[in-house]
Formats: C-alpha cells, structure tokens, sequence
C-alpha cells in the first residue's frame, strides 16, 4: 500500500497563496434571517441538498451530531453555514494543509472571515491571525489536530467565545477508518476544554464500526446521526474489457478532450510507463506516486488543482485532500483491490454536481496481480483481502445496475429500477438487433485457433491481418481469415465483449478465450442479439451533453483562469464549472438574473457581476440571444441530462398518466413492471412535471391502513429522498414495492 503519511506533499508553496487572498470582514446579517435565506444570499444556493437542513437544524439546536454523506454531496456546507449564525468562533479540524487552505480560499471567495493555523505559517502572518481570532473577526478557523492541542492554541480559544467543534474527516479519529491519524484520539482533550461547544462530526466513510468508534473516542454518545444516501448521482459507471489498454486510455482522454481527470494505476512503474506513452502521443498528463520527490509530486499536485485540464497518472498515493471541483472523469487503468477504495476514487470526480465519467478497464489478468498482493500480506488479513476482491470482482461482472452491488457493500439498499447512468442500464435501453451472424464467426475463429488466443489476434485473424503473429501460427491459412472486414477492430472488440457477457465465451486468467456449451448451440443456429457497433453510443462518453453554449462557457472559462490567476487561487475558488455552465445556459443579462445563477451569492456578485456580465452582454448581443429562465427543477444536471436522452419514456409515462391511464394500464402498454412505472412517475414529479392525484396509488398498496398511515406520517417526518430511513423505522413491515407507491402517493397530493 503506497498511501502513508510520510508521502503527503509539503504545501509550503501554497501557503503564501491562499493566504493572499485576505480576511473578509462578517457579512451583516439580519437577526431574524433563516438558514434557508443564508443559503441563497451567502452561498447563492436554490435549495438545501437532502440532509443539510436536518443536520443544520440539529447543529443549530446545540446537539451534538455525527453526519455521514459522500464526498461532494456538501458536508462542508453544513457546518459552515451555522457558523455564520453564531455569534462567537467555529473551530474545524481538518487533517491536511491542502484541505484547509482550499476551503478557507473558498469561504474568503464567498466574503466569510475563514483562516488557519498553523505551524508552516510565517510569523508575521500566525500573529496577525492570533489577533483576529481575539478581536473576534475569525468565524470559521482551520486546525490541524496537532496545531489544536498545543497549549498556546487551546489557551488561545479559551479566551474566545467557541460555539462549534467540527472534526472534519472524523474518519480519522476511528482506527477502522482507511486514513487513521493517531493525533485525532486525543482530541478528546480539546472536547473537554470547551464543553460549551457544540460538536460535529463529519465523514465520507460509512461503515458502523467506524460510527461508532468517532462516536465514542469524542465521547458524543447521543449525537444525532445523520447518514445520506452513498449514490453519487451524477457520475456515469462503466467497466469495460481491458483489450489494449493504452489505446482504450487515449479513445477515452479523446472524449474528455481539454477536462481535468485521474488515471488511476496500481503501481508506480506502470504510472511512468503510462505516463510516458500518453504524453508521447501529446495528451496533457503529470505524473504522481510515492516514488516521486516531495517537490515533484507537490508541483505536479499544484498544477492539477491550479490549471484547466490536466490528466494525472497516479497510484493511489493520489487523491487526498484533492478539493478540486471539477475532476470531469476518472479512469482505472487497473483494478481496484476492493470496493472501498475504487468508491473512494470515484469519489473524486464531479463534486461540483456536473455529469462525471468513470470507466474501469478489466482483464483477469489484474485479479490475479491483486492476488499476489493478498498473499504479501499478513496472514490473519488475507481471508478479508480476498472478499473484498471478490466483491470488486462481482462489482465488475455484474448484468444488472453497477449501483446495486457497489451501495450494497455499503449497506444501502438501491432501489430504482435504472439510474439512467451506468453501461448495463443505458445498454438496456438499446434496441436489440441480430448478431447471430457475427457470432458464428467470431466464436468459430476461436476454435479454430485452438481456444488458446486472446480478443486481439481473434481480430487480426478475422480482420485478415499479416501481422507477424498472424503469420507466424499460420493462420493466414484458416477458413475463418479475413472473413470480418465488415467491422473495425474497434466494433469486433464491441461485439466480442458481449458475446463474453453472454457467456458464448469465457475468458482465462491470461485472457484466452475458450467456447461454452452455449456456443455449440449457436454454431447450430441459435440466436444471439446484442448491440450493433454503429449504434454504440460511444462507450466513453455520455449519450448526451448539457445544452449550454460551449463557445460562451470557453469565453467564460477563460476570464476566470485570469481572475485565479491574479488572485492566485485555483479557478474553481472563483466560480465552479457549474456556474458557467450555468451562465452559458440562461445568459442572464442583469446583475439580477446573475445572483440567480448556481453559486451565486452576495460577495460573488458584488465581486464578479461587472466581470462576467459585459462578456456575456456583448456574447448575446452579437448573436441576438435572449435570456431566459432557470427552471426551478430541483433535479440534478446529471439526471436532467440522463432523462432528456432516455427517449423520453418518463415524460411519455407522465402524459399517458395524466390522460387518466392506470398504473396497471401503464405496465400492459410499456410491458414493464409497476415498479418502473412508478418511478417513472415519481422522477417525473422531481423533475417537475405536474401529475394528477390518483387514489388507485392507495389501492395497490398491500400493507395494512394503519401501516399505511404510518408510513405517510413517516414521509411527513423524514421527507421523501430516502426510503431505507423509513423502512427501517416501519420496522421492515412494509415492502419497498409500497414505500415507492406511498411516497408517490404523497408526492401527488401535494399541492
Ligand atoms: P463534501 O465536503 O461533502 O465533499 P463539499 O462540501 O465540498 O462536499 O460540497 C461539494 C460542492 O457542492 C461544493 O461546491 C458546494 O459548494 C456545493 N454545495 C453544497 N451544498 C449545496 C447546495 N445546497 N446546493 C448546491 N450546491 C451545494
Ligand atoms: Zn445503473
């Protein structure tokens, strides 16, 4: 494992830069003003993610809480906002440099007083934070837990008014957690010198054992536990056969062409490699790993978050503390040893809420390289190891929505019937065509090579190649050479994939394909349907794009890089992507509309308006654009996207619906299930499309009407973005198939 935390950069560079950006006095808040207002005037934000508002109550409220939502689903947000509303300080551990000086960039970017201490910081600097701390111009200060614990610092805020401990990356704290740091266990201490204040904790990791160890080592036994849902919903899943792997890399870097990303690799030798190809066929890639240098590795650290659209080549020595919004896509060049670690890495991707491509590049080659790793390891560890493979594994082999076995291993159930953005549930939405033909083809080449070849010379030979292999084993001489020049290499690979899927195939431990009984059947004439290659969507990439105009969001872009720039932050400080995106969406054409846009509060239009304004007002002028209107749909970008190139069946469903079908009508026509209808409606209703109450909801429901009762008074408390919570507070009693009736039944009678 190369992650230790002798391999953390130094950020000694950084310092000085976030730093000169300097401390904004606290904005002036009407005493009466609702966390709801604070959102939309300091953050400008719309509406409060799932959660956030419950846990800010809570917060609010001084009880203690332990909050557990995925990376990018806002955690941040949830102490920061109450911050403001206290009148005294907000302390926030944080156990990285880099952690703490992005956000105190990002919250002196939106005009809240943030700052750090600590140890790395020049003396003059250090005073003059001390002495705002005292004269209370601080609201939010960013520790380290060892700066915390020095007498100087602990006296220091206990001449100060703290109303909040926030341990950030509580994880940290747990021994079970995957970056445990033995400072964390005695923050305790500090917990004890200001009983007044109360404690958050917040993590990204999910398991009950590390709950329940933040829990106790803080000593906050009756925290309020907030846990979200783990779907990140805006990142696409994909895994697809690692055939030739650099020229998979360089398809997939050509569909994210001028975007940030990560490869991800599992040792440092196949990072310089890989490195070393890719930037000889001109694509824009660093490296990084633990065998790099300290100034390496934290320049090319520097760059990635600072620059637009560079690709990092890393182990997994890379990631933490990485903040940057707008990683557009990962890519695992290798598998994962487990599924904690690919979440992990995924994780990194689209924090800023835009779609985010994640693809896996498989062969059974890496479960057996993972495998030898396994056996380096301690004995009493192997056994877990290998579960935790296996479960990766499953994870990869799966036909059914990748969102089902990867919440699974975290507890959670995923209950849709498709998310719309992983492969096999786009696939299904693919019309089938006949692919017996090619089958027999492919399957027959096989067998004449002797089941012994991999994907690669099966298409040469198909392909009528002269290579040297080709020519070497003879089979220039079969009677199946070059009868596949209907397709490209590229299509023999596509369709070949899916005839693996279907098991007509299976693939050995070196990637040499052999034939099934099932294949027997076809060489008599069975069917085999699949995609054809002209239809593939291009596997690297999402069916559809946002509508925004790109030409507007480069123009966009680029001010802002200037803006970083001069500031010396990184351009996602100033505005997220999805704030441009935003801005080359509705083309606001006054400093009204332009508060309206995502991420827009007070100090970023006051800061900005007059930048961005002119550029888009000239932009529109020339082209005789019109603004218009933010819809108030609360549906992620992502989603929007998914539905709008899903045909339209949810809105088809919706209308059909409305005209006064019933459900049962509904699942005759479409030949679905009702579950699928349902949630066609229910996502219809997210997305905002009005829907008519109908009790026939009711009479499908099976569960008893005192259950029944319960579970909607339970929507009422808990609100409608979970079920689990719900499920497990019926006591199991009733089944998902009725929660997802009741809670559109709620939904419908609602005005
Ligand atoms: P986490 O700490 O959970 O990884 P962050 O707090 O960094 O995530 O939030 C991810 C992004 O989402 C940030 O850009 C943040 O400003 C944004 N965000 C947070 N809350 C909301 C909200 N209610 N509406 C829109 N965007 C939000
Ligand atoms: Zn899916």
């Amino acid at each position: 494992d190369e992650l230790s935390y002798s391999d953390q950069p130094l950020f000694d560079e950084m310092e000085t830069a976030a730093e000169a950006d300097s401390l904004p006095a606290a904005p002036a808040l009407p005493a009466d003003i609702t966390p709801r207002q604070l959102l939309k005037q300091i953050f400008g934000y719309d509406e409060f993610r799932p959660l956030q508002d419950r846990i800010i109550e809570s917060a609010l409220a001084r009880r203690d809480t332990l909050t557990i939502m995925p990376t990018g689903s806002g955690k941040s947000l949830c102490f920061q906002l109450p911050a403001l509303l206290w009148p005294g300080l907000t302390v926030v551990v944080s156990p990285l440099i880099s952690l703490m000086q992005d956000q105190v960039a990002q919250l002196r970017q939106l005009g809240i007083p943030a700052a750090t201490l600590n140890s790395s910081l020049p003396f003059p600097a250090y005073t003059q934070t001390v002495s705002d701390i005292r004269a209370g111009r601080v609201k939010l200060l960013y520790l380290a837990p060892e700066t915390l614990l020095r007498p100087e610092t602990l006296l220091l805020l206990e001449q100060v008014q703290v109303n909040c401990l926030t341990i950030d990356e509580a994880h940290c704290i747990s021994e079970w957690g995957h970056d445990f740091r033995p400072e964390y266990r005695q923050l305790i201490q500090a917990r004890q010198r200001m009983p007044q204040a109360v404690c958050m904790a917040v993590t990204a990791t999910a398991t009950e054992r590390v709950r329940e160890d933040i829990k106790n080592a803080l000593n906050i036994p009756d925290a309020g536990t907030f846990i979200a849902s783990f779907d990140r919903d805006n990142l696409h899943l994909a895994v697809e056969p690692k055939l030739d792997g650099l020229n998979q890399a360089s398809r997939f870097l050509d569909a994210h062409r001028g975007e940030a990303g990560i490869i991800y690799c599992s040792t440092r030798r196949q990072v310089d490699g890989l490195t070393e190809q890719l930037t000889s066929q001109g694509w824009p890639v660093l490296p990084y790993h633990a065998g790099l240098n300290d100034a390496a590795r934290a320049q090319n650290q520097r760059r990635f978050i600072y620059e637009e659209g560079l690709v990092m080549v890393a182990t997994i020595a890379f990631g933490m503390g990485i903040n940057k919004s707008n990683v557009r896509f990962i890519l695992h060049f290798d598998l994962p040893k487990n599924l904690e670690g690919y979440y992990q890495q995924i994780g990194r991707a689209g924090r800023d809420g835009l779609p985010a491509d994640c693809l896996l590049l498989f062969s059974y080659k890496d479960v057996q390289t993972v495998n030898y790793f396994i056996q380096q390891e301690e004995q009493s560890q192997q056994a877990g190891s290998r579960q935790r493979l296996e479960a990766m594994v499953g994870f990869v082999e799966t036909a059914v929505c990748r969102r089902r076995p990867l919440l699974a291993y975290f507890g959670e159930e995923y209950t849709a019937a498709s998310c719309d953005l992983c492969d096999n549930c786009l696939a299904e939405e693919e019309e089938l065509s006949d692919l017996t033909i090619p089958a027999q083809k492919f399957l027959s080449c096989v067998k004449r090579t002797g089941e012994l070849f991999g994907m690669s010379h099966i298409i040469d030979v198909l392909r009528g190649s002269r290579s040297q292999k080709v020519l070497q084993k003879g089979h220039d001489r079969l009677s199946t050479y070059g009868i596949g020049l209907e397709f490209s290499k590229n299509g023999w690979q596509h369709l070949a994939r899916q005839f693996l899927q279907q098991g007509l195939m299976a693939q050995d431990s070196y990637g040499g394909l052999k034939l099934t009984s099932t294949a027997y059947a076809v060489f008599k004439g069975e069917k085999v349907e699949g995609i054809l290659p002209e239809q593939e969507t291009a596997v690297t990439g999402y069916a559809a794009r946002p509508k925004h105009d790109a030409a507007l969001f480069e123009t966009l872009r680029a001010k802002r890089a200037t803006l970083a720039k001069a500031a010396d932050v990184p351009p996602y400080v100033i505005f997220s992507d999805r704030s441009l995106v935003d801005m080359a969406t509705y083309f606001p054409q006054s400093a009204a509309s332009f508060a309206n846009m995502y991420g827009v509060g007070q100090a970023k239009l006051e800061k900005y308006a007059d930048e961005f304004l002119p550029i888009i007002q000239d932009y529109c002028a020339e082209r005789d654009i019109a603004e218009s209107q933010p819809a108030a749909a609360t549906v992620s970008p992502a989603r929007r996207i998914a539905a709008a190139s899903g045909k339209g069946r949810m809105e088809d469903v919706v209308a059909t619906f409305n005209a006064g079908q019933s459900v049962a009508e509904l699942m005759a026509a479409y030949n679905v299930k009702q579950s699928t209808i349902v949630s066609h409606l229910y996502n219809g209703r997210k997305a905002g499309l009005p829907l008519r109450a109908s009790d026939e909801l009711l009479e499908l429901v099976v569960c008893s009407p005192d259950l029944r009762q319960r579970a909607l008074d339970a929507f009422a408390e808990l609100g409608p973005d979970f079920l689990r919570p719900i499920f497990d507070a019926l006591e199991e009693r009733v089944s998902f198939e009725d929660l997802h009736l009741l809670r559109l039944y709620a939904a419908t009678n609602q005005s």
